[in-house]
């Protein structure tokens, strides 16, 4: 497989999004009705969606962002995820439209579907579904996923999924919890789980200078993708400063202002890293 362009290797929590809910009509319920909705696993907090290619799994991908999010990271690129209720309300019926709209195009891309967020997981009832109706149609299906919220997925949902992008924010608990405000182990929990089901794993790590560079970090993150056996890439991202005025707009307080991207040679350095267990890094 060629190597994706950089650019091409930002994930959900590194792209900036902008596309909104475009195309999608946004459904209006009266509070009884929609709070069913949303339990029955019919009606979602969506961010935004995108057709996007090289990113978000193989092939030409629909991904779609939820709405909500349990992390805090402060190298988010998209904060404006981070509330459930800043989403707009979409139907199943609605993405699932779009999906069947665009089989043709995964087919011939060998691409499919991503659900991304925010954090995808905060709205589990609803995300399998849509897994579920993807796979009924024969189409490829991933998440997009810190596994923080591992525990929500049933192992019926699990078996919709053929890709989990699990992000991999820190090696070091420690740091996990400065970049993330979260703890680690549900991650390494959800990653167990995942490779004892043969689930295949992309597992994704944001190089942040002073923050998530340290060698030894960098190790304990190539401890954890070693550790699971369906891994068939890491993808190591380095932090970009697109998301600044996203923050500031949002009225929250930026702490990673004076970090600058990490240098192509540092990129290398801690791709080789992953390299040197046997991983194919990107
Ligand atoms: S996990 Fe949440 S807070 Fe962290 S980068 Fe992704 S959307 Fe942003």
């Amino acid at each position: 497989m060629n190597q994706p362009h950089a650019v091409d290797l930002l994930t959900g929590a590194e792209r900036r999004l902008g596309a909104g809910i475009e195309g999608l009509e946004e459904t209006v319920l009266d509070r009884p009705d929609r709070l069913a909705s949303i339990r029955a696993g019919e009606l979602a907090s969506i961010h935004s969606w995108e057709l996007v290619t090289a990113v978000d799994g193989p092939g030409t991908r629909l991904t779609v962002f939820f709405s909500g999010c349990p992390l805090r990271c402060l190298y988010c690129h998209n904060p404006d995820t981070m509330v459930m209720r800043d989403g707009q309300d979409i139907s199943l019926d609605e993405l699932v439209k779009r999906i069947r709209r665009y089989r043709s195009v995964f087919r011939a891309s060998g691409g499919g579907i991503t659900l991304s967020g925010g954090e995808v997981l905060m709205q589990p009832a609803f995300a399998a579904n849509l897994l579920h109706a993807a796979h009924e149609m024969g189409v490829h299906t991933a998440i997009d996923t810190s596994g923080f919220l591992g525990r929500h997925v049933s192992d019926q949902m699990l078996e919709g999924i053929d890709l989990v992008l699990l992000d991999v924010k820190s090696g070091d608990e420690d740091t996990y919890k400065t970049v993330t405000g979260r703890d680690l182990q549900p991650t390494i929990e959800f990653g167990d789980r995942l490779a004892e089901a043969g689930t295949e794993i992309w597992v994704r790590f944001v190089l942040v200078p002073g923050l998530t560079d340290d060698p030894a970090n960098i190790e304990k993150v190539a401890d954890i993708a070693s550790r699971w056996s369906t891994v068939s890439r890491v993808e190591v991202l380095p932090f970009h400063q697109m998301g600044q005025d996203k923050w500031e707009n949002l009225g929250l307080a930026y702490q990673l202002k004076d970090t600058p991207p990490p240098t192509n040679e540092q990129v290398e350095a801690a791709r080789e890293v992953f390299r040197a267990r046997g991983i194919t890094t990107y």
